[in-house]
Formats: structure tokens, sequence, C-alpha cells
């Protein structure tokens, strides 16, 4: 579904990224940990391209992604879906309005069917109840929800989460987490990346740890937590958990 090859990002005289190897399988979640500054937003936004690699390249179902292709650069926005930690939402729209925004505005969906398809997400996502109030009205969890919601309206293939829940109260983390579970029972493909390791344990096909702008580590995700290879993962193991 998803094929990195020998990607690198530099930002001025930072190497943020350094000669990235990943493949993501369709269906699979793959769950990316390490320590803050490691380069792992500007992984997800490359692939996005919400940031330029530097160099390599990035296939999505056989296309290469390239920003230089207008036309393409629309169909990857449309496939990839991505979710971040502060929400993102249009603070000016109801919840409804967020969801609709893009389905009509860029996929030029028929408003009346955009509609439907926003209330059967909010039913998804356990929110039908909120269609009509603002974000402001919202807690963080569900902000967060519709947020996916959001995302979802778009019909990626594949769903990019970049610490969906490290901006919530931590009794708000489950709903989302949650969701997200629900999303991959269904046979979504997902990137995410995340400190949840119970959820990394449970609903990740694959842990990828990434250390200063290198992937240490892929693997299963009790391959990683029971006996990881490497020395740095096993010592960032020992901090978070
Ligand atoms: P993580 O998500 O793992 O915390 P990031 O991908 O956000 O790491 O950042 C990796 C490195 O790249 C950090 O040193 C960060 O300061 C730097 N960086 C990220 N975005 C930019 C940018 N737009 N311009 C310059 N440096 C950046
Ligand atoms: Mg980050």
């Amino acid at each position: 579904m998803i094929k990195i090859k020998n990607l690198n990002k530099h930002f001025g005289s930072l190497h943020v990224l350094r000669d990235i190897d990943l493949n993501v399988g369709k269906s699979d979640v793959v769950v990316i940990i390490g320590a803050s500054g490691s380069g792992k937003s500007t992984l997800l936004r490359c692939i996005n391209l919400l940031e330029e690699p530097s160099s390599g390249e990035i296939w999505i179902e056989g296309n290469i992604v390239d920003r230089r292709k207008k036309n393409r650069l629309n169909i990857l926005r449309r496939d990839v879906g991505m979710v971040f930690q502060h929400f993102n939402l249009f603070p000016h729209f109801t919840v409804l309005g967020n969801i609709t925004e893009a389905p009509v505005q860029v996929r030029q969906v028929d408003k009346q069917q955009a509609y439907e398809s926003a209330m059967a997400l909010l039913e998804k996502v356990g929110l039908t109840d909120k269609a009509h109030a603002y974000p402001s009205q919202l807690s963080g969890g569900q902000k967060q929800r519709v947020a996916i919601a959001r995302a979802l309206a778009m019909k990626p293939k594949v769903m990019l989460f970049d610490e969906p829940t490290s901006a919530l109260d931590p009794e708000l983390v489950g709903e989302v987490l949650a969701v997200m579970k629900q999303l991959a029972a269904e046979g979504m493909t997902m990137i995410v990346v995340s400190h949840e390791m119970a959820f990394a344990r449970e609903v990740g096909d694959w842990l990828v740890y990434m250390d200063e702008g290198k992937i240490v580590e892929v693997g299963r995700p009790e391959q990683i937590f029971e006996e990881p290879r490497h020395e740095r993962t096993k010592t960032f193991l020992s901090r978070v958990r």
C-alpha cells in the first residue's frame, strides 16, 4: 500500500530523516514511537506532502508521490487522511460543516449526500447529538472524534495519526483510541504516531522505533516489547513504560 524508499529530509543544515525505508501493507496498522524530535511528525508530513522530501521516493498504491505533479497531489490529499494532535477543526464551522466541507469543495459531492454521509460518520464516532455544535462546545475527545470523522469523509485509503491523544485529558484518551481500534478492525490502513503502548500492543501489527531521524527497529509489537534487538530501543521503552 505504501512504500518508502531511502527517504531523506533536511531542514537547512538539520538532517531530520535519514535513509528511511518502510513498507506498509493494506490494512496494516503501523505504530511509530520515538523521542520528541526524532522525526516522527516529519515522516508523516512527507507521506501526505505537507513537507517535501529532500530525496527518496514514496509510493502509494503503485503511484509515486510527487509534489510537482499537481493532479497527483490532489489525488494524494484525497487518499491520505490525517489526524493531528491539536485537532485543527475549523472553529467557525459546526461539526457537520467541518465534516462536509472537503467532500463538497474538493470531491464535489452533492450537499445532501455529504450531509447523509457525515451523519453516518458521526454515528460511527458516537457524536450524532453534536452535529450542530461548534468545536468550542466540545471536549478534546469529542473534537478528536470529529477530526477523525472529517478525515474519513474523504474516503481515504490510508489514515495518518500524529499523536492523536497526546493533547487529551487522560480520561478522554480511551474514547478516541476506541474509534481508532474500530477503524483498524474494519481494515483501514493506518500509520499512528503514539506513545499509547497498550494500544500499540493490542492494535498494532507493526511497531517502528525511530531515533535521530532513523528507523532503529521494526518488528511485531510483542517482539519489540519483550525482546528489543537494540540497546536504544530498550532504553527508550524503559523510559516510557
Ligand atoms: P517528532 O515528531 O518526532 O517530535 P519532528 O518531525 O517534529 O519530530 O521534528 C524532527 C526535527 O526536525 C526536530 O529537530 C525539529 O525541530 C525539526 N523540524 C521539524 N519541522 C521543522 C521545520 N519546519 N523547520 C525546521 N526544522 C523543523
Ligand atoms: Mg511530532
